[in-house]
C-alpha cells in the first residue's frame, strides 16, 4: 500500500479537486489518502478563533459563514449537496454559542480543526460521485495525543495500533482521512501544528508499513530555494532523509520539519511530487539519495524576533540562567531559531507571535529584554561569499553564523 497527501492547494478549488481526484483513481493499488484543509480556510479558522476569544461572538460567526459559503459552493460546483456540511457547521456554532471552556489552545484545537473535516468530507464524498469507492475514516479516532492542543505530542505505541486496524482494507481499497488533527483521552480535538498533515501522513505511512509516501504539491518538487522569493530556484531530484529534515528546520517550504523522522525507520522513501503535471519525477527523499554537491539551497524564514536578555545581576556568567531562559521559551511553545550568547547578554531568534511575546512578558522578570521584529532568517547551504552578498544586500545583519556548510543571517 501506498500515502498520499494532499494538501490545501491541492483541494484549493473545484478544479483542483476534480484534478486530485483523477490522480487518486489512477492509482490502482491500496491507498490511504491525507488530506489537508482547502486553501487559506485554516488561516481564516485561526482569525475565527482570535474573535472568539475576544469574545466577538457575531464576528466569530460572520468568519464562519464566509468558510460555510465558501465550501457550499465548491460542493455545489462539483455537483454535491451543500447539505453534507450541515452537521460539521451546527456543532460549531454551537461550540461558538454554547462552549463555556475558556483556554485559548484548548479552543483553538475544537475550532481549526473544522477545516480538515470539511474538505476530507468533500473529497471522500467527491471521489465516491466520480465512481472511485472509498471511505473517509476520522484522524481524531486514530491519532491520540497529549493535551498540548496546538502542538499536540503522539502517543504512538496506541496511533500506530489504531491506524493499522482502522486501514485493513478488507473491502475497500481507498480511504480518506485528515492530516493535522487527533484527540487526547478525554476526546478532545487536538492539532499537531501548523502545516503538520504532512506529518500525520508520515505517521500513517509508518505505522503501515508503506511502500511509499507521496507529498503532492503545486511545484515541480523540492527546490533550491522558494521561487516566489528567489528567481534562482532549481529543482533537487534527490535529497536523503537528513538533508531534508534540515532544510525543511530551516525553513525551506519543502515539508513538515518533523515528516522525516517517522519515514528513516522504516526506511520508506518520501515523493515530493506536483500535482499540476504528474509526469514529472519531482523529488525523491530517501536514506541513500544525496543532494547534487555544491547546489546552493536558500531557505527563508520571515517574521522573526531577535530578543536579546540582560540580567540585571550578572548571572549568565552562571549557566543556569541560559537554561532558565531557554525553558521558559520551551515552555511556550516558541521555537528557538539561533542562540547567541555573550557573559553578559543572550540573544535568540524565534518566530515572531502571540505565544513568543507572553514569553518575552515572562522573561522579563529576570532581567532587561529587548526585541527587534520583523526581522529575516535567511540560511544558506553550500554557500559562496557572492550570494551572502546577494542575500544581504541592502540589509543589515543581526546575527550572522556560519559553519563550513552553511551560513545563517538574521537579517533587518
Ligand atoms: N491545514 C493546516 C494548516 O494550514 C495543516 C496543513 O495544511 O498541513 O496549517
Ligand atoms: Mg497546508
Amino acid at each position: 500500500m501506498v500515502v498520499y497527501k494532499f494538501g490545501g492547494a491541492a483541494v484549493g478549488s473545484p478544479e483542483r479537486i476534480r484534478n486530485t481526484v483523477k490522480i487518486i483513481s489512477g492509482y490502482k493499488g491500496k491507498l490511504v489518502v491525507v488530506v489537508s484543509a482547502m486553501a487559506k480556510t485554516t488561516d481564516a479558522l485561526e482569525e475565527l478563533n482570535l474573535a472568539y476569544a475576544e469574545r466577538n461572538i457575531d464576528e466569530a460567526l460572520n468568519i464562519l459563514s464566509c468558510i460555510r459559503d465558501f465550501h457550499c459552493e465548491t460542493a455545489d460546483k462539483l455537483g454535491l449537496s451543500a447539505s453534507i456540511f450541515d452537521d460539521m457547521f451546527q456543532n460549531t456554532v454551537s461550540f461558538i454559542k454554547e462552549n463555556k471552556i475558556r483556554d485559548f489552545d484548548c479552543c483553538y484545537g475544537q475550532i481549526v480543526s473544522l477545516g480538515e473535516l470539511l474538505a476530507s468530507l468533500l473529497l471522500n464524498e467527491c471521489l465516491n460521485s466520480c465512481g472511485t469507492l472509498s471511505r473517509l475514516v476520522d484522524a481524531r479516532k486514530l491519532v491520540m495525543t497529549d493535551s498540548s492542543f496546538r502542538e499536540a505530542k503522539i502517543y504512538f505505541d496506541q496511533t500506530e495500533k489504531n491506524i493499522r486496524d482502522a486501514f485493513s482494507f478488507s473491502d475497500v481499497s481507498c480511504y480518506v482521512t485528515q492530516g493535522f488533527i487527533g484527540s487526547n483521552s478525554d476526546g478532545a480535538t487536538t492539532v499537531l501544528g501548523r502545516e503538520g498533515s504532512d506529518y500525520s501522513a508520515a505517521i500513517i505511512a509508518s505505522a503501515m508499513s508503506s511502500e511509499n509516501l507521496t507529498i503532492w504539491k503545486d511545484v515541480p518538487g523540492v527546490l533550491s530555494a522558494d521561487p516566489k522569493l528567489f528567481s534562482d530556484a532549481e529543482l533537487l531530484p534527490e535529497l536523503s532523509y537528513k538533508d531534508a529534515a534540515e532544510l525543511s528546520y530551516y525553513g525551506a517550504q519543502v515539508i513538515h520539519p518533523k515528516t522525516v523522522k517517522p519515514l528513516v525507520a522504516k526506511n520508506i522513501p518520501l515523493f515530493v511530487k506536483s500535482f499540476l503535471d504528474t509526469s514529472l519525477e519531482g523529488t525523491k527523499i530517501s536514506a541513500n539519495s544525496k543532494i547534487r554537491q555544491n547546489t546552493p539551497v536558500i531557505a527563508s524564514k520571515k517574521n522573526q524576533i531577535l530578543i536579546s536578555i540582560l540580567p540585571k545581576d550578572f548571572s549568565f556568567v552562571l549557566d543556569d540562567a541560559i537554561m532558565q531562559t531557554i525553558s521558559i521559551l520551551h515552555s511556550f511553545n516558541v521555537k528557538i531559531h539561533i542562540i547567541q550568547s555573550s557573559p553578559l547578554c543572550i540573544s535568540l531568534c524565534a518566530d515572531d507571535g502571540r505565544n513568543t511575546r507572553l514569553a518575552v512578558d515572562e522573561l522579563k522578570i529576570n532581567g532587561i529584554v529587548l526585541y527587534n521584529n520583523n526581522l529575516e532568517l535567511i540560511t544558506i547551504r553550500n554557500y559562496t561569499e557572492k550570494l551572502i552578498e546577494k542575500y544581504s544586500e541592502n540589509k543589515e545583519r543581526l546575527i550572522m553564523q556560519r559553519d563550513r556548510s552553511t551560513v545563517r543571517m538574521l537579517l533587518k
